[in-house]
């Protein structure tokens, strides 16, 4: 607001509105020049090293460990001895203790995680502030609960830890994705080597300091820093009980294929091409925002996100054009701004892969809609951008975007709407929308889905299962679901023994 003008004797009214940033700042986040691998409680100097940088801004953070075999071995073996010298043995009340504190730790310093989280990642500070940080949080103090309870969890299967748990995540919520690997398996009694992703290792050494403050024993979680090399190298190291992924489908499939026959136990929450489907009857105004939230939220960085829209034809006119009047009023920008909806892309590669898809579905036929934007100069950015006129062979219809990019397609029953959500590799999560209670039981019942939200989109809670069918992966995260992947059991004597 620039300048106010005095009308009559009462209101200040300003005679013109201009936009005003409400940067959040970075002072809290003090960053050091060079990070080592976080392996036995102790900082390891890395053989090699590379440079993590901003999206939004392309500028240079930190050097961050390369770890190769060597270095992944030293942290497997730390975690073996932490697993073998108390930690397995801990009494579940006392592992409990500290991941209440490591939970009440993250809120304590949730603003310091949610900069740097910002920073590394390029996504909205109100969305790490308000969703990333509370969530990462709420993780801990769930998983906290069942670590005494595991035995009336698991009734008469007498539950024990595996061991080392070996954790690979993605770039789009990495504290987050980091908290729902770690809180289970320590719940659960293992110990942990965990691999962030090469562009955002920053909030998970960061997390490394959380662990020091809450006294975890040495060797209870190790992590190593690296490329696909490093996540490989975990993969292949024989001393590794049990693998767990989140990513693409493409590494995803290479890493079931090197563990098969091997015993190593596995889950994999791989990608997604989510159905949200609008029906005559829905709210349209909610199912607007619900449309919006479901693939502009964290860039569309969301392997759950909305990203195949289904309009009941009788709708298709009036939900596109409310649809577009709200993308032009998305704020596109400086993820620290505390008013931007939508902010950088996490990498030139991401961008590349997003310009790629998007140039196949214009030269396919779709009609592309991106509302007037004024991007930063610097750093990776891509407009919300929605497609009409999609056909179900499309790359934009078929392929993982992983971008703020909608596809929309119309049906005009509710069979031919679940025939057409169910035309997917995929199988992750799908959206209904519509007044019709009955409708949502039966659609539900019909969409091959792991998750599927009735009159909302990505909604997560960690009382929840979350994971997929079909090229989305198996086995689950959240709720008592994540406990079991992290749990071997005495089937060999009935009724506990
Ligand atoms: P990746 O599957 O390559 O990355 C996920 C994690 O696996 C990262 O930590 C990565 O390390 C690591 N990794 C890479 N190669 C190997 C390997 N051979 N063995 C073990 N670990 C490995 O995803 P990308 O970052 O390349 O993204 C590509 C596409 O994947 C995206 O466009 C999107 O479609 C999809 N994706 C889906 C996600 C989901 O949540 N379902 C999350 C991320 C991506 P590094 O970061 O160093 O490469």
């Amino acid at each position: 607001m620039a300048e106010v003008e005095k009308r009559g004797e009462r209101t200040l009214v300003p005679t013109e509105w201009t936009y005003a940033p409400a940067p959040e700042s970075t002072e809290i986040v003090r960053l050091r020049d060079a990070y080592g691998l976080y392996v036995g409680g102790e900082w390891l100097e890395p053989s090699e090293s590379y440079t993590t940088l901003s999206p939004s801004t392309e500028e240079a953070l930190a050097e961050i460990g390369q770890a190769g075999p060597e270095e992944v071995d030293a942290a497997v073996t730390a975690a073996r001895d932490a697993f073998a010298n108390g930690w397995s043995a801990l009494p579940g009340s006392e592992r409990a203790k500290y991941l209440y504190r490591i939970a009440r730790i993250l809120q304590e310093r949730a603003r310091e995680f949610a900069v740097l989280e910002s920073m590394n990642g390029g996504k909205p500070i109100k969305e790490s502030r308000d969703v990333d940080l509370p969530l990462a949080a709420a993780h801990f103090f769930y998983y906290a609960g069942w670590a005494d309870k595991l035995e009336y969890a698991f009734p008469n299967r007498r539950p024990r830890p595996i061991g080392v748990a070996g954790q690979i995540i993605p770039w789009n919520f990495p504290l987050l994705m980091l908290s729902w690997k770690i809180a289970p398996a320590l719940a659960a009694g293992n110990t942990v080597v965990l691999k962030p992703a090469e562009t955002t290792p920053l909030t998970a050494l960061l997390f490394a300091d959380v662990l020091r403050q809450a006294e975890l024993p040495p060797g209870v979680v190790n992590i190593v820093t690296g490329d696909g090399r490093t996540g490989a190298a975990l993969v292949k190291h024989p001393g590794v009980d049990k693998i767990a992924f989140t990513g693409s489908t493409d590494v995803g499939k290479a890493i079931q294929r090197e563990l098969a026959g091997t015993g190593t136990k596995l889950t994999l929450e791989l990608g997604g091409k989510a159905a949200n489907i609008i029906f005559d009857d829905a709210a349209l105004d909610q199912a607007v925002e619900g449309i919006v939230n479901g693939i502009y939220f964290n860039q569309g960085h969301v392997c759950c996100a909305g990203s195949r829209l289904f309009v009941q034809e009788s709708i298709y006119e009036q939900t596109i054009s409310k649809l577009k009047r709200r993308m032009a009023t998305l704020r596109v920008g400086d993820p620290l701004d505390k008013n931007t909806d939508v902010g950088a892309i996490n990498s030139r590669m991401q961008l590349e892969r997003i310009q790629e898809l998007v140039e196949s579905g214009k030269d396919e036929g779709a009609d592309i809609y991106q509302p007037p934007c004024r991007l930063p100069e610097k750093g990776y950015w891509f407009v919300p951008t929605v497609f009409t006129n999609v056909a179900q062979s499309y790359r934009i219809a078929q392929e993982e975007i992983f971008g703020p990019v909608l596809s929309v397609l119309t049906f005009r029953t509710p069979e031919e709407a679940v025939e057409k959500a169910n035309n997917t590799p995929y199988g992750l999560s799908a959206g209904i929308w519509t007044e019709k209670g009955s409708r949502i039981l039966w659609m539900a019942q019909q969409l091959r889905a792991g998750v599927v939200w009735a009159n909302t989109f990505n909604r997560f809670d960690p009382t929840s299962p979350f994971g997929g069918y079909k090229e989305s992966g198996f086995g689950r995260e959240g709720g008592l679901h994540g406990l079991e992947p992290y749990l071997t059991f005495d089937s060999s004597e009935p009724w506990g023994g």
